[in-house]
């Protein structure tokens, strides 16, 4: 079976901490479509340190129930990056990639929409060409389907208040509705 994997390559060189594409990112996701601008919630972080001319945009990735064992240090292009700064992770060990209010997980979606965009918004409002879009054809033994938003933010209340809480108070939201 073919599947078409869809990527967006970072040459960090070109970036220059701008910060377009988390609001643009934090705009199209904002619970009303462009309704608000907060960085805070998009999926996508820019480690910003103009002081060591240091930027590098870093996507949300999977959702993470527990902390890693292990840190690592990374050297890129002579600059050092912190321990988890480059992780996509969300996860229980820090507050970025996760919504500010209710710290449910962020993930990129790659703007998924229907019909589809031509590109992610943060690609196309990038115009330092640091973020570029990449589409390839791969062969998979079968289609894996990842979870949806829903599916991930309820497996992180359940985490975080338990499955029998979280089943209550579903119930009595029902009942109310
Ligand atoms: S829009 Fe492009 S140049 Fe600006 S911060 Fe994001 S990745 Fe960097
Ligand atoms: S691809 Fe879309 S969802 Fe992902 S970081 Fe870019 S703007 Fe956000």
């Amino acid at each position: 079976m073919k599947r078409i994997i869809k990527t967006i390559r970072i040459d960090v060189d070109k970036c220059n901490g701008c910060r377009a594409c988390e609001m643009i990112c934090s705009a199209f996701h904002a619970a009303e479509r462009y309704g608000s601008v907060n960085p805070a919630r998009a999926r996508i972080r820019v480690i910003h340190e103009p002081l060591r001319d240091l930027y590098f945009p870093v996507f949300a990735g999977d959702y993470a129930q527990a902390e890693c064992a292990g840190r690592d240090k990374y050297i890129i292009n002579g600059k050092e990056f912190d321990e988890c700064a480059l992780c996509r992770a969300s996860c229980p060990s820090r507050d970025v990639f996760k919504e500010p209010d209710s710290g449910l997980p962020l993930r990129c979606d790659m703007c998924e929409e229907d019909p589809s965009l031509e590109e992610p918004l943060c690609v196309q409002w990038c115009h330092s060409d640091a973020l570029v879009y990449e589409e390839r054809e791969e062969e998979v033994e079968e289609e894996v389907i990842k979870p949806d938003e829903l599916e991930i933010g309820l497996e992180s209340l359940v985490d975080r208040y338990g499955l029998q809480k979280t089943i209550d108070t579903l119930a009595r939201m029902l009942e109310r509705a």
